[in-house]
């Protein structure tokens, strides 16, 4: 897949790609045509770390749009009193949004006030390593470059090939039933267990809980064992309390 902001620069015709939202949608709409079973969706928008990688962000910041389009149009698909939809990223990246820029200011411009030591202008956006940094040299004068095209890469401190991932915590948004389980900040492999209690889905079946005994009234059906095959991880969504598992990742 290219760029969603490259696609965007081809005239309408000429665009040979879908966006995340289109194939979003196409994905839920086929997946719900089977009513009585229920789904998991996974949705990566990768591009937002591949823009990352070469040091520009704007390609991020615009994959980051679509990613919001996407989980949009997945909300007004759903319902959130029998689907789970989490949004979160697998881990950060080097970039930062730096510099006290006034309201108001470009996300992709310079800030107002020029750097106090070099007395040249920097981006508000600026990576710590990417391909963007300067080597052996000074840092390049930005005053008359157009900071905000598609393809300009923010300077940074140290040089590398690819900008590399970075260790913050990141966000987990959840939406709908049982969505609960996710408030705050959390080891990364809580996710997937958290995501399976809610789907009540192999060694997370809680055959104690309200919503997996809710589940198996409402299916009929005896829930399935932890040993139970991944056709039996489907099967199981079908008939569980959580009937639709989206989960977007970056
Ligand atoms: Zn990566």
């Amino acid at each position: 897949m290219g760029f969603h902001l490259d696609n965007l620069a081809l005239p309408e015709s000429s665009r040979k790609e879908p966006t995340l939202t289109e194939m979003t949608e196409k994905a839920i709409k086929i997946l719900q045509k089977n009513q009585e079973q229920g789904f998991f969706l996974l949705v990566e928008s990768s591009n937002i770390d591949k823009g990352h990688h070469a040091g520009v962000a704007a390609k991020s910041l615009y994959e980051t749009l679509q990613l919001d389009e996407a989980v949009t149009l997945a909300l007004t698909l759903t319902d959130a009193d029998d689907t789970l939809i989490i949004v979160t990223a697998d881990h950060s990246h080097a970039m930062s949004m730096v510099g006290y820029p006034s309201r108001g200011n470009p996300i992709l411009g310079k800030v107002e006030e020029p750097s106090d030591v070099d007395f040249l202008p920097f981006t508000t956006l600026l990576y710590a390593i990417s391909p963007g940094a300067s080597v052996n040299a000074s840092r390049e004068d930005i005053t008359s470059v157009d900071t905000s095209g598609a393809d300009y890469r923010q300077q940074a401190a140290v040089p590398r090939s690819k900008s590399p991932h970075a260790g913050e915590d990141v966000a987990v948004y959840a939406h709908g039933t049982m969505s609960h389980l996710f408030r705050g900040v959390y080891e990364q492999t809580y996710v997937a267990h958290a995501a399976a209690f809610a789907a009540c889905i192999g060694t997370h079946t809680d055959y104690n809980s309200e919503h997996c005994r809710q589940a198996h009234a409402a299916a009929g059906a005896p829930l399935l064992l932890p040993s139970d095959s991944m056709s039996a991880f489907v099967y199981v969504i079908v008939r569980v309390y959580v009937s639709a598992l989206l989960v977007f990742f970056f």
